[in-house]
C-alpha cells in the first residue's frame, strides 16, 4: 500500500559510494523518513552495488538512523548496457573523451536515475529525492549541474503533474568538504564506516585499503578520494 504523501519522507539515489553514503546521512538527519534506491545498469563492476547491504546494516547500528531508515529499492537500467560505450558499462579505457568529456561519463544516465527515482518517489508517497550529484571538482559531467537538475525538477513537476524538490547537499562543496561534512554529520566513527565500507574505484577494486579506504589508487575518482582525504586530514577544512 503506498504511504500517504509527507513533506519528512525523503528517498535518496543510494549507489554505495562515498558520495551516496553521506548524502543518505545527510538525509537521516533531516528527515523521519528515508527510503533509498539503487540502480544496475550492467556496471562493469558490482563492488558498489555489493557495499550497499553492508553499509545499511552498519548505519542501522545507529538508533536515531536506525528509526528513520525505510525500504531500500534496487531497479533495473539494462538499457543503459545496451546503449553501452562507457568505460563504466564497457572495455573502454578511462580517458578524456569527445567534447572534453571522461569516457566513465554514461550519457543520459542521471536523468534516467532521476525519472526512474520521482516514479518510484510517486508511488511511495515521497516527494523529496537526494542525490549526490556535485559540480565542484568533478569530471565536468553535464547531467551533474546544478542548472541541469533545476530542469529536471521543472519536467518531473510537469510530467508527474505534482512538484518534486531534488536535494544535492554536495553541489557546491568539493572533495574535502565532503569529508568534513561526513565528520559533521556522524562523527569520526562515521568517517570511518565511509572508509571501511564504501567504494568510489571506477574498477571496483577491493583488494588494497589505504588511509581514505578501498581502491586501486590511481583511477580518476581514487584520485580525487584521495587527494580530498588528505586535505581533510591535514585540519584545513572545516564545514
Ligand atoms: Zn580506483
Amino acid at each position: 500500500m503506498t504511504p500517504p504523501p509527507s513533506a519528512n519522507n525523503a528517498l535518496v539515489l543510494f549507489s554505495g559510494g562515498q558520495d551516496s553514503t553521506t548524502c543518505l546521512v545527510w538525509a537521516l538527519e533531516r528527515f523521519t523518513r528515508v527510503e533509498t534506491v539503487g540502480f544496475t545498469y550492467g556496471q562493469r563492476h558490482v563492488a558498489e552495488m555489493e557495499a550497499r547491504p553492508t553499509i545499511l546494516a552498519e548505519l542501522r547500528k545507529t538508533l536515531r538512523w536506525a528509526e528513520r531508515l525505510g525500504a531500500d529499492h534496487v531497479l533495473s537500467l539494462a538499457v543503459l548496457a545496451d546503449i553501452g560505450g562507457s568505460a563504466l558499462t564497457d572495455d573502454v579505457a578511462i580517458e578524456m573523451g569527445e567534447k572534453g568529456l571522461p569516457t566513465t561519463f554514461v550519457p543520459g544516465r542521471n536523468l534516467l536515475f532521476l525519472t526512474t527515482a520521482a516514479a518510484l518517489a510517486t508511488r511511495r508517497g515521497i516527494k523529496d529525492l537526494v542525490g549526490g550529484m556535485c559540480e565542484t571538482d568533478f569530471s565536468g559531467y553535464p547531467d551533474c549541474r546544478r542548472t541541469t537538475l533545476d530542469a529536471v525538477e521543472k519536467s518531473l513537476a510537469l510530467g508527474f503533474d505534482d512538484p518534486f524538490t531534488i536535494h544535492t547537499p554536495l553541489m557546491h562543496i568539493d572533495k574535502a568538504e565532503t569529508w568534513a561534512l561526513a565528520e559533521r554529520l556522524g562523527g569520526r566513527e562515521f568517517v570511518e564506516l565511509i572508509i571501511a565500507d564504501t567504494v568510489t574505484c571506477y574498477r571496483g577494486d577491493r583488494s588494497q585499503r589505504h588511509v581514505w579506504g578501498f581502491g586501486c589508487g590511481v583511477c580518476p575518482a581514487c584520485e580525487l578520494r584521495a587527494s580530498g582525504f588528505e586535505r581533510y586530514a591535514a585540519g584545513a577544512t572545516t564545514l
